[in-house]
């Protein structure tokens, strides 16, 4: 078998995240989880050019590979814990969806809501994205359900979706979300209820119930409490940029 000259390869971001998930708390484990999420990729130069995306307006979802890039300074490690195993029972890096992994790669399906090639800029804005605000893009190419959604396809530890959280807001939150909505026009209660519906805390907090938690999503700080069978939203701040 003929061998590749180099055992190292170098990636070249070719564009970057712009996402209302402003910290890795609430964002949650796989994308299309919570829809009202957006985001939208900035190509960089020299790969900002129109014709690169030609033809890439009539499909409806992309995959996108990127760097987990807040984690990549920690490394890999062989065997993790996932969330869904109630944080305690290991399996192997290649059997997760870990970021802390050899390269950092992530790879993730998102909804293509449009492309805005103005300005000199080429902009893709998506739906449903969990990729951090600033996360750097590697590729981008169709998503094609006749080749890549697998019917049939068996999933481990991972059989089904996360159970979903009741979401209740107090009414000062409501209020606070009304405003926030009529102001900037993102849907930010609907952003809220489904990224707390997943339930984003780490195993070990999901054995705490009864504790106070903050989830920054655009320039707010959502403020909750996690009680044993819902969730409260008490609180929603501007945050100081
Ligand atoms: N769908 C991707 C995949 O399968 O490769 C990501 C799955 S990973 C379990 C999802 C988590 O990655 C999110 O909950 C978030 O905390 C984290 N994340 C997203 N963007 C990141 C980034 N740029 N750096 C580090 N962690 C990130």
């Amino acid at each position: 078998m003929q061998q590749p000259s180099s055992s190292l390869y170098t990636l070249e971001p070719i564009g970057i995240i712009h996402s209302c998930y402003r910290e890795k708390f609430g964002i949650p484990r796989q994308p299309g989880l919570a829809t009202a999420a957006t985001a939208c990729i900035e190509l960089l130069p020299p790969f900002n050019r129109p014709e690169a995306v030609q033809g890439l307006e009539g499909f409806s979802h992309l995959w996108l590979q990127f760097i987990f890039h807040q984690t990549l300074a920690e490394g890999w490690r062989p065997t993790i814990r996932p969330p869904r195993l109630g944080g305690e029972t290991r399996v192997g890096v290649f059997a997760s969806r870990s970021t802390h992994r050899p390269n950092g790669l992530g790879l993730s399906v998102v909804r293509l809501k449009g492309i805005d090639t103005q300005n000199g800029k080429v902009i893709l804005e998506l739906e449903g994205s969990d990729l951090l605000n600033g996360t750097p893009i590697v590729d981008i190419k169709p998503y094609l359900p006749w080749a890549d959604a697998v019917a049939e396809a068996e999933c481990g530890f991972a059989p089904e979706p996360p159970q979903i959280r009741e979401v209740r807001f107090t009414p000062e939150a409501t209020l606070d979300c009304e405003a926030y909505e009529k102001l900037t026009g993102r849907p930010l209660a609907t952003l809220v209820t489904q990224v707390l519906s997943q339930d984003p805390r780490p195993a070990y907090l999901q054995r705490r119930p009864g504790r106070n938690h903050g989830i920054q999503l655009w320039d707010q700080n959502i403020r909750w409490q996690a009680n044993d069978d819902h969730f409260l939203v008490t609180a929603i701040e501007s945050v100081e940029l």
